[in-house]
């Protein structure tokens, strides 16, 4: 994070604001926004039961995020399922082989696409 940046907490439902011109107080500020916070959507994953415990910070404009907002409410989801919807299938097309098994080669050693060249096993 970068020092001495000027740092503006929104919190969303409370629609507090919390300027801060000093990084150091980074933590206590955002310290003050989780207390503030009520958590109204299932702590854990519909899909596997694992719990939704881990928090990533992201910074984006006020017009993004309301783009994303207004979308998450268009499919009745919370804006936090609706940005790990559209980062889990950001990582698996990254990270995933969708060729057919045909272009698969498997080895003593290794499964490899000879497509993408990424190694499966
Ligand atoms: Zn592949």
């Amino acid at each position: 994070m970068k020092k001495n940046s000027n740092m503006k907490i929104q919190n969303q439902r409370m629609g507090t604001v919390i300027t801060n011109s000093d990084s150091s107080n980074m933590r206590a500020a955002m310290d003050k926004v989780a207390e503030s916070l009520t958590h109204t959507i299932s702590p854990v994953a519909k899909e596997d039961d694992t719990p939704i415990d881990k928090s990533v910070l992201i910074r984006t404009t006020e017009a993004e995020r309301e783009r994303w907002k207004q979308a998450a409410a268009a499919e009745q989801i919370s804006l936090s399922a609706w940005i790990r919807d559209r980062l889990n299938s950001a990582a698996s097309k990254v990270l995933d082989c969708e060729h057919p098994e045909s272009m698969v080669r498997r080895y003593p050693w290794s499964v490899t696409c000879t497509k993408c060249g990424k190694r499966l096993s």
